[in-house]
């Protein structure tokens, strides 16, 4: 096929709104239904095969643990190696495939999200991570869907990218070659979207890929895998296995083969996984590429002269959606004491109207935490601050016997640096630290080093001046800045995503530079007129 082929230019998806008597909310009630109807048997997918090892592992609605909404079979060592050998198996035909070719596959996996699948895999992302049936779409159906478009996109401006200089006798050309072995991609609970772009991401690029979900995601990604298939995906190009974590590792990094690491989750694990790699640094064919988005403690300053309302909207909106399970949730808030009583009122108004329960019903703003070792964590440092006399201005509460409920939790710090001010709780429980509005210059030092993460954070300001300081006070403190809005929503295309420090390698998700970590670049200079002669002029006699 010859031709230097345009793709359908990637336009964000539009997200429904599900309001009361809309046919999206009717449809979206009845994938739920048939879900819930249901018991799965979900099996690996190695190379063409469907694995079942019999050792079941139950899965259940956060929100509903009593439940069941099936069983997966959990693999061992011998799957990981399965799965790298299929995975190198599948390789030489799918590098050599044209990248048009590749690029049909992902569009039409975006596509069967958009319309024929965009129910199923909100229902199960709703079912199974006690997403409400907005975040379920901004997730599993719109930041996938968008993923995959703009991905396309970005491999064709990638490969577009030529050397800007010729010379007459000489064609000079770059070729983006995939990475010789695999790619490892591991992916976390919280997004549908992350766990099916970190596999396809390198994939579309050419590479074989051995994915690893969370176990607590497991449903909604072998939907993802099977519609991959649909879309045309080849056998052993991903090859998804559910298999302990650390088991995996020691087999993955260990392999000669083993050519980068696609992670998303929390930074002791990452700081692991780099450790291993680096252990085992002589043992690989070429150096692998470790692309990592770890784990926030993302902030909200407060200026004294912000918008009173739209700061509460998003402390809200930025702390409790999802149950404050986002990587960029806003979890320590900053407030000048001159704003603070009006503030709080409001706040403490609206929290109060937060409903909390499972995501079947829609009314509910807050819905479960992920699991009983979440809960069990998160509870802690509500007991512990409770313990340590920090004034807790709402929530408090919880329950398990149901589903893992947390109430929306507002603590106020008794120092600026208590504890759950600096470390990432990942669950529906904010602190604020009301400070002097004279301090408003000394802020910066505190926000920026009260935690080692750097993710996101917003500032409220509506003097630009103040805006401007902080905007530059604060350039390292976050990957993703935002002003007078919440830290949380990027969206694919718009808010390229990613975090330093210990938030990971800041390759941004979603973007041309995460895209060029999966190549391997090879210059081609090819002469016409190649030189017959090793003399020079300048060796000439006078
Ligand atoms: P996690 O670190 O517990 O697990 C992530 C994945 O790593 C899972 O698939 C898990 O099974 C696997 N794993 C764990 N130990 C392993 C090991 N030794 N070897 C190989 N694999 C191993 O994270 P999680 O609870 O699923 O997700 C929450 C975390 O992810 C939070 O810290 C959050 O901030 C972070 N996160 C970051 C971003 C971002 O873009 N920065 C986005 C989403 C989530």
């Amino acid at each position: 096929m010859n031709g230097f082929f345009n793709t359908p230019p990637a336009v964000n998806e539009p997200v429904y709104a599900y309001a009361p008597g809309s046919a999206e909310r009717a449809h979206l009630k009845a994938a739920l239904a048939e879900a819930r109807a249901q018991e799965l048997d979900v099996p690996m997918f190695i190379g063409s095969e469907e694995v079942r090892t019999g050792k079941l592992q139950r899965m259940a609605p956060p929100h509903d643990h009593a439940h069941t909404l099936g069983h997966f079979h959990v693999g061992d060592a011998s799957h990981v190696k399965q799965a790298i050998a299929a995975a190198m198996a599948a390789k030489p035909a799918w590098e050599a495939m044209p990248w048009e070719q590749r690029a049909g596959i992902f569009l039409k996996a975006a596509e069967l999200f958009s319309s024929k699948y965009r129910y199923a895999i909100n229902a199960a992302t709703m079912l199974a991570q006690s997403k409400n049936a907005y975040q379920a779409e901004i997730d599993a159906a719109c930041e996938l869907i968008d993923f995959l478009n703009f991905n396309v996109q970005f491999m064709t401006e990638i490969y577009s990218d030529q050397p800007p200089a010729q010379t007459k006798g000489i064609w000079n050309r770059l070729e983006y070659r995939p990475l010789e072995g695999f790619v490892f991609a591991v992916t976390p609970f919280n997004f549908t979207a992350i766990s099916g772009n970190l596999p396809t991401a390198p994939a579309m690029m050419g590479n074989v890929v051995v994915w690893k979900p969370s176990e607590t995601q497991v449903y909604s990604a072998q939907l993802l895998m099977r519609v991959f298939k649909e879309a045309g995906l080849p056998d052993g190009v991903i090859n998804l296995i559910y298999t302990p974590g650390p088991e995996t590792g020691d087999i993955v990094f260990k392999h000669p083969e083993f050519s980068g690491l696609h992670f998303t989750g929390s930074t002791g694990v990452f700081r692991t996984m780099w450790k291993l790699i680096g252990e085992n640094i002589a043992t690989y064919k070429s150096y692998p590429r470790i692309v990592g988005e770890t784990g926030g403690k993302d902030f909200i300053l407060a200026h004294a002269s912000a918008d009173q309302k739209a700061l509460v909207a998003a402390i809200i909106r930025g702390a409790f959606e999802f149950q404050g399970q986002k990587c960029s949730a806003a979890s320590r808030v900053y407030i000048p004491k001159s704003i603070w009583p009006i503030v709080k009122e409001m706040l403490v108004a609206e929290m109060a109207t937060l409903k909390v329960g499972p995501t079947e019903d829609f009314g509910n703003f807050v819905n479960a935490v992920i699991d009983e070792r979440a809960f069990d964590k998160i509870s802690s440092y509500i007991d512990q601050a409770k313990k340590d006399g920090v004034e807790v201005l709402c929530g408090g509460s919880y329950d398990k016997s149901k589903g893992y409920f947390i109430q929306p939790t507002i603590l106020m710090a008794p120092s600026a640096r208590y504890r759950t001010m600096c470390e990432e709780i990942f669950g529906p429980v904010l602190t604020i630290w009301v400070y002097e509005d004279a301090d408003w210059a000394n802020m910066f030092e505190l926000v920026d080093s009260t935690s080692e993460y750097a993710l996101t954070g917003a500032i409220f300001s509506q003097n630009r001046y103040a805006a401007t300081e902080a905007t530059w006070a604060l350039r390292n403190s976050a990957g993703n800045f935002y002003i007078n809005d919440k830290p949380t929503g990027a969206v694919v295309g718009q808010q390229p995503f990613g975090g330093g420090r210990g938030s990971g390698t800041n390759d941004k998700a979603g973007a041309k530079v995460n895209l060029l970590r999966w190549t391997s670049q090879r210059t081609i200079k090819e002469t016409f007129n190649p030189p017959t002669d090793y003399r020079y002029p300048f060796l000439s006699e006078e």
